[in-house]
């Protein structure tokens, strides 16, 4: 490997670890990481990796496909300056608080410093068992590895804050999961992602410092997190840096929301330790893209009885996930009502952001008051019939005051499901809609081309449909590997229309209705 990474491990020099250098499951208290080194594997393969992050990084192209990578990437290798360790942090899971959880099957590698003094952590996940593993094994199969792989990068092209992925390779061992958890364990091949971001912090990590009353470690972290990924909040210590932080997070996690969204994204397992300090999205699991249309929709058949993790209930949940995170940080500040008002933000900013989303999408220049009735109509419309999400802005782009009403509904012909729903009655409610949209579009100086591009820059045409990633699952679990790198390309350009890719854009087949891995995952991973 050509590129020398220089390496600068300050979570570890600045806050306190774990004395105990043996790997076994246990209780990390008094510490916010434990040491521990990734378990070697037997013949790894690279299956892909991103050139844009291994770019973000340094790395120059080349090295990518050398072996070294490869090694380093499987967890079989360290480069010098890499000092692997797994954080030490808690959460609040479907609503109740679990207590320590850390990181029981990523291991951070160390921090990169680029030539541009930009920092990123490297995190192998599925490097087997740490301190925190609590039951299972911290191995990871390749088909939720590579969802993971691909969502990230999916999401960054999208302009979703999200963590990156480097890497995905095959560990050549199998790991046993029961999917369904119904009593049918099978042999999976694994597979490890190396994961990149500023920091894998969490709201977790905090909660878990003060549900233990560790108060001066609480601020050490908090502080920390401040120096390093908040300088803007103020001078250290301060109880009003510690408010505007907050502030920040609100900000950032209702924008991340937003653009969740926007693209029709279910997360699929808000719980409180897969909340990014950064408001950024983190821990792909039983994740899932809308394809008709459905606020109750969650791809978690973990979630199946309550649906808390729906679509719909994002936003909800994410206000609730802040509202524990403000509990942990409430003993550095002492006073509720500043984080009660910061906390109360939440719904207006997200409420201001998502209408200026919505317009967005909808092509206009600007949300206006009386606007709210036209995307109360949409949500109707939405849900008349089984409707594509994405194709159905697509079309909408395509809608002109000139055409008929049966051109414009034409329009959005490829976003039906199934043709019987359209009766007269849907076709009816559709055609005034539409009438109200174009009326609506037409007090904006704006010609039809111009709104298309508009639209077609912030509704996607690719996005990665939850039968497209089983596809490259299956094809992968076969030995090729085409399919994951042509979707990683084809999801490179999300909003461009792609010659001789149209089947990358279609709407979900008949086939992938029910199937699992398609409309139903479970957190098994
Ligand atoms: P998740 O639902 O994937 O966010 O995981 C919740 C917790 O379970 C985290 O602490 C994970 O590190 C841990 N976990 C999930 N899968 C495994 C595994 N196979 N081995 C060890 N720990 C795991
Ligand atoms: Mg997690």
């Amino acid at each position: 490997m050509q590129t020398q990474l220089q390496f600068d491990n300050r979570f570890l020099e600045e806050l306190p670890g774990d004395p105990e250098p043996d790997n076994f499951v246990r209780e990390v208290r008094g510490a916010c990481y434990s040491r521990v080194q990734p378990t070697p594997v037997r013949s790894p393969t690279m299956v892909a990796f991103s050139p844009e992050t291994a770019n973000l990084l340094g790395i120059e192209a080349t090295d990518c496909s050398s072996e070294t990578f490869l090694q380093v990437l499987a967890g079989n290798k360290l480069l010098p300056g890499m000092d692997p360790f797994a954080m030490c942090y808690g959460g609040h899971q479907f609503g109740n608080w679990a207590g320590q959880l850390g990181d029981g099957r990523a291991i951070n590698l160390g921090d990169v410093v680029t030539s541009e003094r930009a920092r990123y952590a490297m995190q192998l996940k599925g490097a087997g068992p740490t301190p925190y593993s609590r039951t299972a094994d911290g191995l990871a199969v390749l088909r939720s590895s590579l969802r993971e792989f691909l969502c990230s990068e999916a999401m960054h092209h999208l302009g979703v804050p999200t963590t990156r992925a480097l890497s995905l390779a095959l560990t050549g061992q199998e790991v046993v999961r029961d999917i369904l958890y119904d009593g049918h364990p099978k042999a999976e091949p694994g597979a490890i992602v190396c994961r990149v971001a500023p920091t894998f912090l969490r709201f977790g990590n905090f909660e878990l410092l003060a549900s233990r009353r560790e108060s001066e470690l609480l601020r050490d972290l908090a502080d920390y997190t401040i120096k390093n990924h908040f300088p803007e909040s103020g001078p250290l210590g301060k109880t009003s840096t510690y408010i505007e932080w907050f502030r920040t997070v609100v900000q950032l996690t209702a924008t991340l929301i937003v653009q969740w969204m926007r693209v029709g994204f279910v997360h699929g397992v808000m719980n409180t330790d897969n909340m990014s300090i950064l408001g950024i999205t983190i821990d792909y699991g039983p994740y899932g893209w809308l394809e008709n249309y459905d606020l109750n929709w969650t791809p978690n058949t973990t979630d199946a009885a309550g649906r808390r993790y729906r679509f719909g209930q994002q936003p909800a949940i994410a206000q609730w996930n802040l509202l524990q995170f403000a509990n942990a940080i409430y003993p550095l500040i002492g006073e509720a009502k500043p984080l009660e008002t910061a906390l109360s933000e939440f719904a207006s900013l997200y409420e201001s952001e998502s209408q200026q989303m919505m317009a967005n999408k909808l092509g206009l220049l600007e949300f206006r008051p009386r606007d709210k009735e036209l995307l109360d109509g949409l949500e109707n419309v939405l849900s008349l019939a089984e409707t594509d999400m994405t194709l159905f802005y697509r079309g909408l782009a395509e809608a002109t005051e000139e055409m008929t009403p049966t051109a414009r509904l034409n329009c959005l012909h490829d976003a039906f499901y199934t043709e019987s729903e359209l009766t007269d009655p849907v076709t009816h409610e559709i055609f005034r809609w539409l009438g109200d949209y174009l009326q609506r579009v037409s007090t904006d100086d704006v010609s039809d081309q111009q709104r298309r591009d508009r639209m077609n820059q912030v509704n996607p045409l690719y996005v990665l449909r939850n039968y497209r990633a089983q596809l490259a699952i299956d094809a992968a679990g076969k030995g090729d590997f085409s399919a994951v790198n042509e979707l990683l390309d084809v999801l490179r350009n999300p909003y461009t229309e792609q010659p001789h890719r149209g089947e990358y854009a279609a709407k979900r087949p008949e086939w992938a209705r029910h199937r699992v891995g398609c409309s139903m995952l479970s957190c098994s991973s």
